[in-house]
Parts: C-alpha cells; sequence; structure tokens
C-alpha cells in the first residue's frame, strides 16, 4: 500500500471517529493528537541572518503550516505559502523589500498536498500572525473559519493602510470568516492568558504579542505526551533561544512590531525550557527542528 493510500485510508477511519464522537458529544479519552509539519516551500540563508550572533553557515528557512489532529478534528496552524503567492508577492511585496524578503521554487501548497494525500480541505485556520508568509494560503480554503487574536484581528484591517507585511491581496477578501480568539481559559505554564481548544489541555493557545500586536503561540501535547510549543515568529531559529538572542538588528528592524516585547518572549521561552526539557520549541521558520521531526505526511504523535 502506498503512503498516500495508507493516509487515505487512515484520514477515512478520522472521518467515522468524528460521526462516533459527535453522536456521543465527546470526544473519547482515546482519541488520537498528533500534528504534521507541512512544508510549502523555503530558501537557503545564513544562519547570522536569522539572530545576533548567529554563524555563517547556510540554514534552510521553510514556509511551513502545521496540521493539528485532534480525534476526528484537524485545523491548521498558519498556511505556508499558497498557491497564489507569486501574483500575491508580485502585487504587495514592496521592490525595496525584496531583497530581504523571497522564497525559492518550487512552492507546494498545502491545498494541494491535502489533495494529493486523499485529504479534504481545512474548515478551520489559526494564525499564528498575519504577516505574508504566514497568511498567503488563507485564500486557498474558502469558507473556512480564520482564528486570530483580536489586536491582529485590528491590523488585518489595516491591510494596505500601513500595516507593515499585511497582504491586501491575502486577507482583504471580505468573504474571509474571521474569528478573534477569546482567551478564557486563563493562565497556562507562565502565560497570563490561554484558549484551550479541546477543553482537554491538549492544545492551548496563548498570547505572545512583540513580532506582531496580535502573534500567538502553541502548545500541543500528542497522544504520547511529548509536549511542543509553536512560537511562530517569535524567534526565526531555536538557537536564539538558546542563546537568549534577539533577531539579526535589521531584520529586527523590518519585522518586528515591538523589538523589546519581544525579546521578552524570547527569555520567557527560555524560561519555559528550563522547566520543561522535554518541550520541544518549533519556530515556524526553523528547517533545522522541523526537520527533525519530519515533514507530510508523517506525523508526530
Ligand atoms: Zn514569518
Amino acid at each position: 500500500m502506498t503512503v498516500h493510500k495508507a493516509m487515505r485510508r487512515a484520514w477515512v477511519g478520522v472521518v467515522a471517529a468524528l460521526a462516533l464522537a459527535s453522536a456521543a458529544a465527546a470526544a473519547a479519552p482515546n482519541d488520537k493528537v498528533g500534528f504534521s509539519i507541512i512544508r510549502t516551500g523555503g530558501r537557503l540563508t545564513s544562519e547570522s541572518m536569522l539572530y545576533q550572533g548567529g554563524g555563517k553557515a547556510k540554514v534552510d528557512v521553510v514556509y511551513s503550516a502545521i496540521l493539528v489532529r485532534h480525534g476526528g478534528q484537524a485545523f491548521l496552524f498558519d498556511t505556508g505559502l499558497g498557491a497564489r503567492i507569486d501574483a500575491q508577492y508580485g502585487r504587495d511585496m514592496p521592490r525595496w523589500k525584496r531583497p530581504f524578503f523571497h522564497y525559492d521554487k518550487p512552492i507546494v501548497p498545502v491545498r494541494d498536498q491535502l489533495a494529493r494525500a486523499g485529504l479534504p480541505a481545512v474548515r478551520r485556520i489559526v494564525l499564528s500572525h498575519s504577516h505574508w508568509d504566514h497568511a498567503s494560503g488563507v485564500v486557498d480554503f474558502p469558507g473556512a473559519e480564520v482564528w486570530v487574536a483580536p489586536p491582529e484581528r485590528a491590523l488585518v484591517g489595516k491591510a494596505g493602510h500601513g500595516a507593515d507585511n499585511i497582504w491586501p491581496s491575502q486577507v482583504g477578501d471580505p468573504g474571509i470568516a474571521w474569528t478573534s480568539i477569546d482567551f478564557r481559559s486563563g493562565p497556562y505554564r507562565g502565560f497570563e492568558r490561554s484558549l484551550d481548544v479541546y477543553a482537554d489541555g491538549t492544545v492551548v493557545l496563548v498570547p505572545q504579542y512583540g513580532h506582531t500586536a496580535g502573534s500567538i503561540g502553541m502548545f500541543v501535547t500528542t497522544s504520547s505526551g511529548r509536549r511542543f510549543f509553536f512560537c511562530g515568529d517569535t524567534v526565526w531559529s531555536a538557537a536564539a533561544i538558546d542563546a537568549g538572542r534577539p533577531k539579526f538588528w535589521l531584520a529586527r528592524a523590518l519585522v518586528d512590531a515591538d523589538a523589546r516585547a519581544t525579546l521578552s518572549q524570547v527569555r520567557r521561552m527560555e524560561a519555559l525550557r528550563k522547566h520543561d526539557p522535554g518541550l520541544t520549541i518549533v519556530p515556524a521558520h526553523d528547517g533545522r527542528v522541523q526537520a527533525r521531526l519530519g515533514f507530510f505526511p508523517g506525523w508526530v504523535e
């Protein structure tokens, strides 16, 4: 049986399980929780471009989406580069920024990877933040609800009117079903507020404001008990957390809305890891960390 056939069979099982679960009106305790990292594209750059004090070695900067599965349900955390990235980039990336921000070909959008594996399109997307390299694929999933933190929702409304790196070609469609995240679940692992998405502690969203006004992070505890924290673009490389370093100064100036708040989030992640050495922190663009975990159609459970 090919991998794709196996995936398809697994997914059919998942959909059937969903029907049963909804009948029971509660998730069964043995529901599988896991994720798959869908790499849509990347580019090679030297580590020194990612954080202060990084070396000259070339590293793989990836544009990934995380497909999170909880029993019969699934959502995307970020979308990577979507099917329309070339047109979006041509229209909305300012020319002077193009030497700093680009991507190599080929691009393989999430939508196409899911279809090839026989999986259904997702109905929910959660954005770590709304920058171009995270929101590009939103338009590939018409009708999906798109979750962002309230301050990020306000930023999205300013796309094309002074919001840096947030593009009307990606988020300007009036048909997008934006949903503001309500962090109503109380403090969680040092964060003042959180949203426990499935009310069982397996997937927890937290505000991580700094890189943008409404950036968020996501904790995932898989079925086997492995613990992960997806920190979006708060750092571009997990090595920056070990070193306690901010981004390369020019990058910081170009992308971090609030450099001080971003650095305090880096310190917070240092503390998180000190308290829980088994926690794996996964930055959105860190190809080294992600390759170690493996890419779609592989799963981490
Ligand atoms: Zn990014």
